[in-house]
Protein backbone atom coordinates (compact mmCIF):
# COMPACT_ATOMS: atom_id res chain seq x y z
CA UNK A 1 0.00 0.00 0.00
CA UNK A 2 1.45 3.62 -1.07
CA UNK A 3 2.54 5.86 2.08
CA UNK A 4 -0.60 8.12 1.18
CA UNK A 5 -2.89 5.27 1.29
CA UNK A 6 -1.60 3.79 4.33
CA UNK A 7 -2.13 7.05 6.06
CA UNK A 8 -5.70 7.26 4.79
CA UNK A 9 -6.55 3.87 5.86
CA UNK A 10 -5.29 4.68 9.42
CA UNK A 11 -6.87 8.07 9.43
CA UNK A 12 -10.09 6.66 7.99
CA UNK A 13 -10.15 3.86 10.96
CA UNK A 14 -9.33 6.53 13.83
CA UNK A 15 -12.53 8.52 12.56
CA UNK A 16 -14.66 5.62 12.67
CA UNK A 17 -13.24 5.06 16.51
CA UNK A 18 -14.42 8.32 17.00
CA UNK A 19 -18.01 7.66 15.53
CA UNK A 20 -18.54 5.14 17.80
CA UNK A 21 -17.35 7.48 20.86
CA UNK A 22 -18.98 10.14 20.30
CA UNK A 23 -22.50 7.67 19.99
CA UNK A 24 -23.15 8.40 16.44
CA UNK A 25 -22.75 5.57 15.30
CA UNK A 26 -25.46 2.42 16.76
CA UNK A 27 -24.65 -1.74 16.39
CA UNK A 28 -22.79 -2.03 13.04
CA UNK A 29 -24.39 0.96 11.25
CA UNK A 30 -22.70 3.67 9.40
CA UNK A 31 -19.87 3.46 7.03
CA UNK A 32 -16.85 5.84 5.93
CA UNK A 33 -14.60 5.59 2.65
CA UNK A 34 -11.80 7.76 1.72
CA UNK A 35 -10.15 8.27 -2.05
CA UNK A 36 -6.74 8.22 -3.00
CA UNK A 37 -6.09 9.00 -6.64
CA UNK A 38 -7.91 6.56 -8.38
CA UNK A 39 -8.34 4.32 -5.28
CA UNK A 40 -11.14 4.19 -2.89
CA UNK A 41 -11.21 2.24 0.14
CA UNK A 42 -14.31 1.95 2.13
CA UNK A 43 -15.34 0.08 5.83
CA UNK A 44 -16.30 -3.62 4.83
CA UNK A 45 -20.26 -4.96 4.88
CA UNK A 46 -20.87 -5.38 9.10
CA UNK A 47 -18.11 -4.01 10.40
CA UNK A 48 -17.76 -2.21 13.10
CA UNK A 49 -16.52 1.86 12.77
CA UNK A 50 -14.64 1.32 16.25
CA UNK A 51 -13.20 -2.04 15.11
CA UNK A 52 -11.94 -1.46 11.45
CA UNK A 53 -8.36 -2.62 10.55
CA UNK A 54 -6.40 -0.30 7.95
CA UNK A 55 -5.03 -3.48 6.67
CA UNK A 56 -8.80 -5.46 6.66
CA UNK A 57 -10.28 -2.50 4.32
CA UNK A 58 -12.46 -3.21 1.18
CA UNK A 59 -10.55 -1.49 -2.00
CA UNK A 60 -12.44 -0.29 -5.21
CA UNK A 61 -10.57 1.14 -8.33
CA UNK A 62 -11.59 3.94 -10.49
CA UNK A 63 -14.32 2.60 -12.37
CA UNK A 64 -15.81 1.63 -8.89
CA UNK A 65 -14.93 -2.43 -9.38
CA UNK A 66 -14.13 -4.51 -6.08
CA UNK A 67 -10.39 -5.29 -6.50
CA UNK A 68 -9.56 -5.88 -2.76
CA UNK A 69 -10.32 -6.65 0.78
CA UNK A 70 -13.39 -7.88 1.68
CA UNK A 71 -16.88 -8.15 1.02
CA UNK A 72 -17.95 -3.99 0.59
CA UNK A 73 -20.71 -2.75 2.40
CA UNK A 74 -23.90 -2.67 0.02
CA UNK A 75 -24.39 1.27 0.74
CA UNK A 76 -20.86 1.87 -1.34
CA UNK A 77 -23.38 2.93 -4.84
CA UNK A 78 -24.30 6.09 -1.82
CA UNK A 79 -20.72 7.08 -1.21
CA UNK A 80 -20.05 6.69 -5.17
CA UNK A 81 -23.31 9.26 -5.89
CA UNK A 82 -21.84 11.58 -3.32
CA UNK A 83 -18.15 11.48 -4.56
CA UNK A 84 -19.64 12.76 -7.88
CA UNK A 85 -21.82 15.59 -6.52
CA UNK A 86 -18.78 16.29 -4.80
CA UNK A 87 -15.65 15.50 -6.45
CA UNK A 88 -13.16 17.61 -4.64
CA UNK A 89 -14.06 15.60 -1.65
CA UNK A 90 -11.61 12.96 -0.44
CA UNK A 91 -13.89 10.98 2.36
CA UNK A 92 -17.31 10.12 2.69
CA UNK A 93 -19.32 9.29 5.94
CA UNK A 94 -22.81 7.78 6.63
CA UNK A 95 -24.22 7.83 9.90
CA UNK A 96 -27.21 6.31 11.43
CA UNK A 97 -26.98 9.06 13.88
CA UNK A 98 -30.42 9.36 16.49
CA UNK A 99 -30.98 13.08 15.45
CA UNK A 100 -30.06 13.21 11.80
CA UNK A 101 -32.29 10.22 11.56
CA UNK A 102 -35.21 11.78 13.67
CA UNK A 103 -34.69 14.99 11.40
CA UNK A 104 -34.81 12.79 8.53
CA UNK A 105 -38.25 12.09 9.09
CA UNK A 106 -39.72 15.53 9.12
CA UNK A 107 -40.63 17.12 6.36
CA UNK A 108 -37.79 19.07 4.90
CA UNK A 109 -37.52 22.79 5.81
CA UNK A 110 -37.38 23.77 1.54
CA UNK A 111 -37.14 22.38 -1.50
CA UNK A 112 -32.92 22.68 -0.99
CA UNK A 113 -32.62 21.54 2.59
CA UNK A 114 -34.19 18.99 5.11
CA UNK A 115 -32.64 21.62 7.87
CA UNK A 116 -32.84 25.62 7.85
CA UNK A 117 -30.35 27.87 8.47
CA UNK A 118 -30.52 27.21 12.00
CA UNK A 119 -27.27 28.06 13.65
CA UNK A 120 -24.44 29.74 12.17
CA UNK A 121 -22.06 26.02 12.77
CA UNK A 122 -24.38 24.17 10.08
CA UNK A 123 -24.47 27.09 7.30
CA UNK A 124 -20.05 27.57 7.98
CA UNK A 125 -19.06 24.07 8.09
CA UNK A 126 -21.88 21.99 6.13
CA UNK A 127 -24.14 24.38 3.83
CA UNK A 128 -27.08 23.35 2.54
CA UNK A 129 -28.37 19.34 3.47
CA UNK A 130 -31.23 18.41 1.28
CA UNK A 131 -33.12 15.88 1.92
CA UNK A 132 -32.78 12.36 -0.39
CA UNK A 133 -36.12 10.41 -0.83
CA UNK A 134 -36.78 7.35 0.60
CA UNK A 135 -35.14 3.94 -0.91
CA UNK A 136 -33.86 0.88 0.72
CA UNK A 137 -30.36 0.87 2.33
CA UNK A 138 -28.27 0.10 -0.35
CA UNK A 139 -30.38 -0.21 -3.27
CA UNK A 140 -29.49 1.30 -6.74
CA UNK A 141 -32.20 3.99 -6.26
CA UNK A 142 -31.00 5.53 -2.98
CA UNK A 143 -27.88 5.73 -4.97
CA UNK A 144 -29.73 7.54 -7.92
CA UNK A 145 -32.31 9.49 -5.89
CA UNK A 146 -28.70 11.53 -4.53
CA UNK A 147 -27.43 12.05 -7.50
CA UNK A 148 -30.73 13.30 -8.82
CA UNK A 149 -30.82 16.25 -6.75
CA UNK A 150 -30.19 19.32 -7.88
CA UNK A 151 -27.52 22.16 -6.76
CA UNK A 152 -24.50 22.00 -5.05
CA UNK A 153 -24.19 20.04 -1.45
CA UNK A 154 -21.62 18.19 0.16
CA UNK A 155 -24.19 16.62 2.76
CA UNK A 156 -27.35 15.12 2.88
CA UNK A 157 -29.90 13.45 4.73
CA UNK A 158 -31.74 10.28 3.48
CA UNK A 159 -35.22 10.10 4.27
CA UNK A 160 -35.77 7.74 7.38
CA UNK A 161 -32.65 6.39 7.59
CA UNK A 162 -29.63 8.69 8.62
CA UNK A 163 -26.96 11.37 7.40
CA UNK A 164 -24.36 11.53 4.67
CA UNK A 165 -21.53 14.02 3.94
CA UNK A 166 -18.73 14.37 2.01
CA UNK A 167 -15.07 16.29 2.87
CA UNK A 168 -11.37 17.17 2.33
CA UNK A 169 -10.07 13.96 4.71
CA UNK A 170 -11.90 11.59 7.30
CA UNK A 171 -11.48 13.42 10.38
CA UNK A 172 -12.95 16.82 8.86
CA UNK A 173 -15.68 14.71 7.29
CA UNK A 174 -16.52 13.04 10.65
CA UNK A 175 -16.27 16.77 12.56
CA UNK A 176 -18.92 18.14 10.34
CA UNK A 177 -21.25 15.24 10.34
CA UNK A 178 -20.95 15.97 14.29
CA UNK A 179 -22.12 19.29 13.43
CA UNK A 180 -24.31 18.18 11.21
CA UNK A 181 -25.67 15.75 14.11
CA UNK A 182 -25.82 19.18 16.31
CA UNK A 183 -27.73 21.12 14.20
CA UNK A 184 -30.35 18.42 13.54
CA UNK A 185 -30.42 17.75 17.11
CA UNK A 186 -31.31 21.55 17.96
CA UNK A 187 -34.16 21.50 14.83
CA UNK A 188 -35.80 18.05 16.64
CA UNK A 189 -35.93 20.23 20.27
CA UNK A 190 -37.20 23.35 18.43
CA UNK A 191 -39.46 21.63 15.98
CA UNK A 192 -43.17 22.28 16.37
CA UNK A 193 -42.48 25.46 18.14
CA UNK A 194 -41.91 28.73 17.16
CA UNK A 195 -38.27 29.20 16.14
CA UNK A 196 -36.01 31.61 14.48
CA UNK A 197 -33.56 30.76 11.40
CA UNK A 198 -30.63 33.10 10.51
CA UNK A 199 -31.33 35.91 8.05
CA UNK A 200 -30.84 35.26 4.81
CA UNK A 201 -27.73 38.12 4.71
CA UNK A 202 -26.26 36.38 7.62
CA UNK A 203 -26.70 32.74 5.66
CA UNK A 204 -25.20 34.45 2.10
CA UNK A 205 -22.67 36.17 4.29
CA UNK A 206 -21.17 32.91 5.94
CA UNK A 207 -21.80 30.65 2.93
CA UNK A 208 -18.96 33.40 0.92
CA UNK A 209 -16.51 33.47 3.62
CA UNK A 210 -16.75 29.78 4.28
CA UNK A 211 -17.16 28.01 0.71
CA UNK A 212 -20.36 26.70 1.23
CA UNK A 213 -23.17 26.41 -0.54
CA UNK A 214 -27.29 27.76 0.62
CA UNK A 215 -29.72 28.52 -2.12
CA UNK A 216 -31.52 30.90 -0.53
ZN1 LIG B 1 -27.31 3.45 6.15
Amino acid sequence: MSTDLDRAAREMCAAGRRAVELGLSPGTSGNISVRVGETTLTSPTGAALGALDPDCLTVFDAAGAHVGGPRPSKEYPLHRAMYQKAPQARAVVHLHSAHASAASCLPPWSSGSALPPITPSLVMRVGQVPLVPYAAPGSDRLAHNLADLPGAFRAALLANHGQILAASDAATALDSSVELEEAARIYVLVNGREFSVLPPEEVRELTEHYGTAWDL
